[in-house]
Formats: structure tokens, C-alpha cells, sequence
């Protein structure tokens, strides 16, 4: 393996608890001179579902964004599965890990998006099988079968060789959902999922997103303004302010008697 680091160098894994799928370690982010995250730490299970609230610009875009490299770390570390995504810790110094073992880790973590990102030149199917194939080395045959499953799956098993453009919203979301599973992630990022839907077709894409939850055991880091699907599918709700965690717990503890002022004021708002 290109590392000789899992497993024993993770800050807060202790021998005998399991490793965790995600672990964030003194995170730090800065947009410039904007400090965005600051002395962030922790632990996703595998399996756990974990929801991250909080007013808008309070970090939790960004956290997905660094968990799928789409951001660079400015401070700090991410394991995967015990493995460091961005930088070693080696002699008390952050070095960075190697592109290609990046990339490795990245195959692991899918991810949707608020708009949908699909490659507006591919049909939906094209889109589906893109990175099973390329990513993956899959045979094209094995990819397209999985891909016409997951359309069944989500509802739309008419729409293979539709282009993305001919589609509504709900249906691309639903697209890019079967995008995301068609690779078997270990971890799905869904960020603001249903926020640019229309409000009748949001239940359709959550309830979808439900049973994905309830049918595997894919861990799931989740940004989300639909209170009443983040109590559903949770194991956990972490409330953010500025980039600090201001409470975490249950859903029903945080939803129903939260500690914290600052929760209680937002939760108002939004419910
Ligand atoms: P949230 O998801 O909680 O709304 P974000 O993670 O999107 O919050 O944003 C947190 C902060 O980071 C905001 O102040 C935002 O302006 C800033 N930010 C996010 N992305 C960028 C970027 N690409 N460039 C500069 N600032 C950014």
C-alpha cells in the first residue's frame, strides 16, 4: 500500500475502537485572510449518518468541499478510513500525500451537489457510467446494467438516453443520486440537495435519499435546510456557528431540547 501510516497515526483513534470512516483533526480552512474553520475535530462511524446545521456561511459547505478535495486544507488533517487525505504527519511537519493516493481515497466518496453538476454533453446513462469505467475499470457492460438498476431505483428507468437538459430538476437530481451510487461510495456528501428544487419535487428526491439510508449502510455527511429529513436519517445532528461546532447530539435531542441558545434561536427560524 502507498502508505505505511494507516491505522497508527490518527490523532484520536485509540487501538481499540474502530477506526472511523472520516476523522477531522485540528481542521483548519482560510479563505485568504477569512478564517472559515478553526481547531475543527471529528469522527464520522461507518454507517453513521451525521447532519451538519447552522445559519448560512457558517462552514458546512466547506467541510464537504474538504472532505471531497475540492477545497485544499489550510490547517491540519482528514483520514479516510485511517488514511490521510491531504497530508501526512510525519516529525511533527504536515506533508502532503501523493496525487495518485489522493485520487484513491477520493474513488471511495461520492458526492451531490445543490446543482447537480451533470455533464450536460452526456446522456444520462453516458453519465452514470462515466466513472465506473474510467475510474473504476469496469467492464462498460457490468456499468450499464448497474446503471439501468439505479435508474429503476430512483424512479426514472425511461430516461437512459435522455440529455440532461430535457430533464427537470428533480429528475437531474435524481440522476446525479444514481451518478453518485453507481460507485459504490463508502461515503456520500449530499450538500443542499433539494435547496434549487421545486418544492413539490423535494419529497420525491428525499424520500429516495431515505431509502437509500434505511437499504445500506453507506456513511453519510449531510448539509441540509429540510429539518424533518435530517431527523429522519440521522444518528447525529452537529449545529455550526463560524466554523465552531456550537452543540451535537441526537436528532431528537438537538431538535426537541437542545442546550444551546444559539440552537434554539436558529431552529426557531427554520422550523
Ligand atoms: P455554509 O455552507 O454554512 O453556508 P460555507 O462553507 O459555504 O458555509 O461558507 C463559509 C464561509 O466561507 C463563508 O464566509 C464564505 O463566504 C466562505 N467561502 C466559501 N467558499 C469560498 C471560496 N471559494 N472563496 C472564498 N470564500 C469562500
Amino acid at each position: 500500500t502507498p502508505t505505511d501510516a494507516a491505522g497508527s497515526e490518527p490523532g484520536a483513534a485509540a487501538s481499540s475502537a474502530p477506526t472511523p470512516v472520516i476523522e477531522f483533526v485540528d481542521v483548519e480552512k482560510s479563505f485568504g485572510n477569512n478564517v472559515v474553520l478553526k481547531d475543527l475535530n471529528f469522527q464520522v462511524a461507518r454507517g453513521e449518518r451525521v447532519t451538519l446545521i447552522g445559519p448560512s456561511g457558517s462552514g458546512k459547505t466547506t467541510i464537504l468541499r474538504l472532505v471531497m478535495t475540492l477545497e485544499e486544507l489550510t490547517g491540519g488533517y482528514i483520514y479516510i478510513d485511517g488514511q490521510p487525505l491531504t497530508h501526512h504527519k510525519r516529525d511533527g511537519k504536515r506533508v502532503p500525500v501523493s496525487k495518485k493516493e489522493q485520487k484513491r481515497l477520493r474513488t471511495r466518496i461520492g458526492m451531490v451537489f445543490q446543482q447537480f453538476n451533470l455533464f450536460p454533453n452526456m446522456t444520462v446513462l453516458e453519465n452514470i457510467i462515466e466513472a465506473p469505467i474510467h475510474v473504476l475499470g469496469r467492464s462498460k457492460k457490468d456499468a450499464i446494467a448497474k446503471a439501468h438498476s439505479l435508474l429503476e431505483q430512483v424512479g426514472l428507468p425511461e430516461k437512459a438516453d435522455s440529455h440532461p437538459s430535457s430533464l427537470s430538476g428533480g429528475q437531474q437530481q435524481r440522476v446525479a443520486i444514481a451518478r453518485a451510487l453507481a460507485m459504490d461510495p463508502e461515503i456520500l456528501l449530499l450538500d443542499e440537495v433539494t435547496s434549487a428544487l421545486d418544492p413539490e419535487v423535494v419529497d420525491d428526491v428525499l424520500n429516495i435519499l431515505r431509502e437509500v439510508a434505511d437499504t445500506t449502510n453507506v456513511t453519510m455527511l449531510i448539509v441540509t435546510h429540510e429539518m424533518g429529513f435530517a431527523r429522519d436519517v440521522s444518528h447525529k445532528v452537529m449545529m455550526f456557528d463560524g466554523g465552531h461546532v456550537v452543540e451535537e447530539g441526537p436528532p431528537d435531542k438537538i431538535f426537541t431540547n437542545p442546550e444551546q441558545e444559539r440552537t434554539r434561536k436558529f431552529l426557531s427560524a427554520v422550523l
